[in-house]
């Protein structure tokens, strides 16, 4: 049985981000993946956000594998054939210091585990983390699928990601359930980078986003994307699993949806699809957060829920939850206590973090969406409508047009109803 400081189960952007806080910390770390290298089991959209990538790995931008640098972001509300859309581009995050890149998880991640390694941390490929192993209560290891397969550890982090089987078995999470997980589609599109740059309307080598709503989910709760690489686009779609389900709906029906939106199509002709993938994102929030530590264990994460799907932030709050336990975890190895109350450092510091106060700032949307699914319907159709009515040059008097607007808003949405919307969403948001 080989003795480790710290073993980090799973090497994702918090597992390989908790290994490398760890082992800088100067603890003997070993990441275990079950994947032929880490990545492989990886999907993102993927925007990367540099604040956050640039305390694990500082200045990452010179060597990392990423695609464009973003310089905008737009939003696209889809109805029927229509799209209203609005966005913002700033050429200065074009240079340092950059604002978020796009990336593809596979290079992303190995060259994040090779900057894991370079640290002095171990990584153990192919090997699937089974179970925790317990001395009374306290965690004191791991218990792998090969033979004589079992580590110890003075502290174990769990970066296992959304399938959160460790983090139930240890009797910190409970099991995903279908309201709290989208699952989300996503094909890597083969496109010449001069088509997209012209498409996007981008100078040589600059990136942008595309965030799409309403009838891009079919009014299901959830987002479509669109994200320029070097050579190709990751259009992806995702929708909580509930309404999936209960709309009989598969994750395919999703992408295929998407893909037949003409504001969609236009920006794909003549691409050739490379990669499809599938996987789940925890949308849960801040109220489903789980119980992040326990004697000799942190969680981290998405296994930990961390994610903020407002703003499509996942990787830095995975990055900067697994710097945290990392840190707190070396700490509370040298002062030689690893029991809960040490390990409650952890909960306090991601709450002092952007990393909890955000999810804590956002822990109603969740239920506001739930309980007002019109804002996803009724609404990208009245934004549509008002646009096409107040833009068409029919001769019709801009005061009369304004009057029409107005009524066709009212027969869509009483004025009662639309005064609790507005009301219902800012306190959601705000
Ligand atoms: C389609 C999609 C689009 C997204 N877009 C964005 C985006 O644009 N920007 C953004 O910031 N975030 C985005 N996210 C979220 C982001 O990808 C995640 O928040 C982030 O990857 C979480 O990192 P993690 O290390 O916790 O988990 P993961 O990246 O899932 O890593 C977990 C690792 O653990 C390994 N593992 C699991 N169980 C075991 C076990 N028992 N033993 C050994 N190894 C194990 C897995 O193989 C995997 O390598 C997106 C997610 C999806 C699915």
């Amino acid at each position: 049985m080989e003795n480790f400081d710290v073993i980090v189960v799973g090497g994702g952007p918090a597992g390989l981000s908790a290994a490398i806080s760890a082992v800088r910390a100067g603890m003997k770390t070993v990441v275990i993946e079950r994947g032929d290298y880490p990545g492989t089991k990886n999907v993102m959209g993927g925007i990367l956000y540099t604040n956050a990538t640039n305390m694990i790995v500082p200045e990452f931008w010179k060597e990392a594998p990423l695609e464009r640098p973003i310089i905008e972001q737009r939003f696209a509300m889809l109805s029927g054939d229509q799209a209203f859309m609005a966005g913002f581009r700033d050429p200065a995050w074009e240079a340092e210091p950059y604002n978020a890149h796009s990336v593809l998880r596979v290079p992303f991640d190995r060259w994040l585990a090779q900057q894991t390694e370079k640290a002095g941390a171990m990584i153990i490929t192919e090997t699937l983390v089974e179970d925790l192993l317990y001395k009374d209560d306290q965690v004191i290891g791991v218990r792998t699928g090969r033979a004589q397969g079992d580590l110890e550890a003075k502290v174990v982090i769990l970066a296992e990601g959304v399938n959160n089987f460790l983090a139930v078995k240890a009797k910190l999470a409970n099991p995903l359930k279908t309201e709290t997980v989208a699952v989300t589609v996503k094909e890597i599109i083969a496109l010449p980078k001069e088509t997209i740059e012209d498409r996007f309307c981008l100078e040589k080598g600059q990136g942008a986003t595309i965030e799409l709503y309403g009838d891009a989910t079919a009014g299901m709760m959830g987002v479509g994307f669109i994200y320029t690489n070097r050579e190709s686009i990751s259009l992806g779609v995702g929708a909580l699993l509930e309404p999936l389900i209960r709309q009989h709906w598969t994750p395919n029906d999703l992408i295929e949806n998407l893909k037949s939106k003409p504001y969609v199509k236009r920006l794909l002709q003549g691409g050739e699809t490379k990669e499809y993938l599938a996987h789940l994102i925890p949308e849960g929030g801040y109220n489903y957060v789980p119980k992040l530590y326990r004697q000799g264990v942190m969680v981290v994460g998405d296994t930990a829920m961390l994610l903020n799907s407002l703003h499509r932030e996942g990787s830095n709050l995975a990055m900067i939850s697994g710097k945290i336990a990392g840190e707190v975890a070396a700490e509370s190895i040298q002062k030689g206590d690893t029991s809960e109350k040490a390990m409650a450092v952890y909960d306090t510091r991601l709450r002092d973090s952007f990393v909890l106060k955000d999810l804590y700032h956002y822990r109603h949307m969740g239920k506001f969406f739930e309980n007002n699914p019109h804002i996803l319907t009724v609404y990208p159709q009245v934004l549509s409508q008002a646009a096409r009515m107040y833009l068409t040059a029919d001769g019709t008097p801009k005061k009369q047009r304004q009057k029409e607007i107005m009524k066709m808003v009212f027969e869509n949405r009483s004025k009662i109803g639309l005064i609790r919307d507005i009301k219902n969403a800012w306190r959601a948001l705000l």
